[in-house]
């Protein structure tokens, strides 16, 4: 997980981050047209939500999750 935050307090509802998202992570709010974190699982770190969000209301983190194979 890469994404951590949308502030839509600074979202203006373009829907550019969605457009972006490779993984297809993000999806508008039809109740407020607000950016939302639907499938925070897939989100890769890629960043481009946050660097193509024109209100820089996205916070990313280049975490990822890893799973430590178990020895036998
Ligand atoms: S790109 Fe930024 S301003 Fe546009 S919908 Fe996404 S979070 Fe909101
Ligand atoms: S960091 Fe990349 S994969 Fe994650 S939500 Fe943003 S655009 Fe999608």
């Amino acid at each position: 997980m890469g994404i951590r935050k949308i502030d839509v307090t600074l979202c203006n509802g373009c829907g550019i981050c969605v457009d972006y998202c490779p993984m297809d992570v993000l999806r508008m709010d039809d109740d407020n047209n607000k950016a939302f974190i639907k499938y925070i699982r897939d989100c890769q770190s890629c960043f481009l939500c946050e660097k193509e969000c024109p209100e820089e209301a996205i916070n990313c983190l280049p975490v990822f999750e890893r799973r430590i194979p178990m020895a036998w």
